[in-house]
């Protein structure tokens, strides 16, 4: 059998002995998509934070290929392959959206001989590839200040892609997108999906009924139940918890 992605066993964080993660079980196969639902407060950002070495476990283990995360740095858990793309694009305003990518593909250079270098041939087939993967092509040229909220969440996704990470992890990438473009970026995780492994986190329940094909629910910073988006909007636990508090706000 392949190695798991991600491996987490008997994971408790403990913030001055609240648990924000208790006693949390979650693994994933190479090559999955997974969504992650659950209430405000229930540890979803904390699962990330542990994941991406952020936080470190008080109890438990978290396993990247096989690797135990524990002795990692959050920059070497970067380098072994983990992207994490944060709820507030961090993108670089004032440069093009080429810029932006000339950029995430020369991390390890600066800035200002990224610029001014010459771009090799094979670079400059890599960005329009990317460029077309977030379909920016057209606006490949314009300041990423005078792009769509949409557009520049589509941007930054595409700026990790060129790190060529193996594991995505995305926190609710279409807070505050329109439909139309909340659609866009479902269509782009679904199409990255097909060379990455992705975990989203997410609230926007069309969203989700678009691109889920496994979801966990956390709640209480534990793993409530796991399924398809229709087994998981039927389970009687999680409308109480969650789907059931969301409708009243409807
Ligand atoms: P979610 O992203 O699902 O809304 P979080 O992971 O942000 O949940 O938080 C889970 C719980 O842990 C919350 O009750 C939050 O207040 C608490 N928490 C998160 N980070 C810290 C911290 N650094 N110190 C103390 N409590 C924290
Ligand atoms: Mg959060």
């Amino acid at each position: 059998m392949a190695e798991k992605i991600l491996e987490i066993n008997n994971l408790t964080v403990s913030f001055d002995g609240f648990k924000a993660l208790n006693n949390l079980n979650f693994s994933m196969e190479p090559g999955e998509l997974r969504v992650i639902i659950g209430p405000n407060g229930a540890g979803k950002t904390t699962f990330l934070d542990v994941i991406t070495g952020k936080t470190k476990p008080t109890i438990g283990t978290v396993a990247f290929k096989g690797k135990d995360l524990r002795k990692f740095s959050e920059h070497q858990v970067a380098l072994l392959g983990i992207g994490r793309k944060f709820q507030t694009p961090r993108i670089y305003l004032n440069l093009t959206t080429r810029e932006n990518f000339e950029i995430a593909c020369n991390r390890n250079k600066n800035i200002f001989s990224t610029l001014f270098a010459k771009i090799p041939s094979q670079e400059k087939q890599t960005i329009a590839g990317l460029l077309e993967t977030v379909g920016l092509t057209a606006k490949a040229d314009m300041k990423a200040a005078l792009l769509s909220h949409g557009e520049k969440q589509r941007l930054e996704i595409g700026m990790l892609v060129a790190q060529s990470p193996d594991l995505l992890l995305v926190d609710e990438p279409v807070a505050g997108l329109t439909d139309e473009e909340t659609e866009n970026v479902g269509s782009l995780l679904l199409a990255l999906a097909e060379s990455h492994s992705i975990v989203v986190i997410e609230h926007d329940m069309e969203f989700v009924r678009q691109i889920a094909k496994q979801v966990t629910v956390l709640h209480e910073g534990t793993v409530l139940c796991e399924g398809n988006f229709e087994e998981v909007q039927n389970d009687p636990r999680v409308i109480e918890v969650y789907l059931g508090s969301q409708e009243e706000h409807e």
